[in-house]
């Protein structure tokens, strides 16, 4: 087990610091040319992987264009050409709904604040916080995402189990300049080293500073299971 920093705030920016070292050109791997397409990955990549999503959004791209064709496309024809993703069905019915109240309320626009794009169908405020930072540069919280939260848990930066909540704790703890890059980084290092089923302890720049270094650790802190 190793030995995490004396408070939480020291353990979240020695997080920071390795990670950022380990993985410089950290950013979001959804791929997308304007707000509408931005707003429409994070939507589909609920509970799907980018990977995924960045496939089917290539025809999807290119076939749709501007909210009007989503918000006049059939829904049967829209899920069809959405149908490796999962739960297609109910997200063709967000992002035409969601396109929809852009139309009427927004000017056509992607809104730029954190209430308004909450109201739009299937848009939770962890999406709206990746639209808002990487479409209008504005940054109001942190996103947290499967990997946000286990590795927040594993690392001793929050006992919480809620998405809201563990944004609230790391809101306080993580550097105000580093709420976006926290996010990408945690991906990074939960995709290539702490993966969810067998992290790779012996090879992780942050064993030292980990509650639940597989090491000496019983506990996984993130599933509260003995590893
Ligand atoms: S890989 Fe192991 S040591 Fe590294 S952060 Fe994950 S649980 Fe901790």
């Amino acid at each position: 087990m190793g030995t995490p920093r004396e408070t939480r705030q020291a353990q979240a920016e020695t997080v920071v610091d390795r990670l950022e070292a380990e993985y410089p050109d950290s950013t979001i791997s959804l791929r997308y040319s304007n707000r509408l397409e931005l707003l429409i990955a994070v939507i589909l990549s609920a509970q799907c992987t980018d990977e995924r999503v960045n496939t089917e959004t290539k025809h999807l791209f290119e076939k749709y264009d501007g909210p009007e064709d989503y918000a006049n496309a059939e829904q049967d024809e829209l899920a069809e050409d959405l149908n490796s993703i999962t739960y297609y069905n109910n997200k063709a019915k967000y992002i035409r709904s969601a396109c929809e109240t852009i139309l009427e309320d927004h000017d056509g626009e992607v809104p730029d604040t954190m209430d308004e794009l909450t109201e739009l169908s299937g848009v939770g405020r962890k999406t709206a916080n990746v639209v808002l930072q990487h479409g209008h540069d504005v940054v109001e919280g942190i996103v947290v995402d499967t990997h946000v939260q286990r590795l927040s848990q594993r690392l001793g930066l929050t006992e919480e189990e809620r998405p809201e909540r563990i944004e609230e704790v790391l809101m306080g703890i993580v550097p105000e300049g580093y709420w976006q890059q926290f996010t990408h980084l945690c991906i990074d290092h939960g995709r290539a080293v702490c993966t969810a089923r067998n992290p790779d302890c012996g090879d992780c720049v942050l064993a030292d500073i980990c509650p639940s270094e597989k090491g000496d650790s019983e506990i996984d802190l993130a599933s509260g299971e003995p590893w």
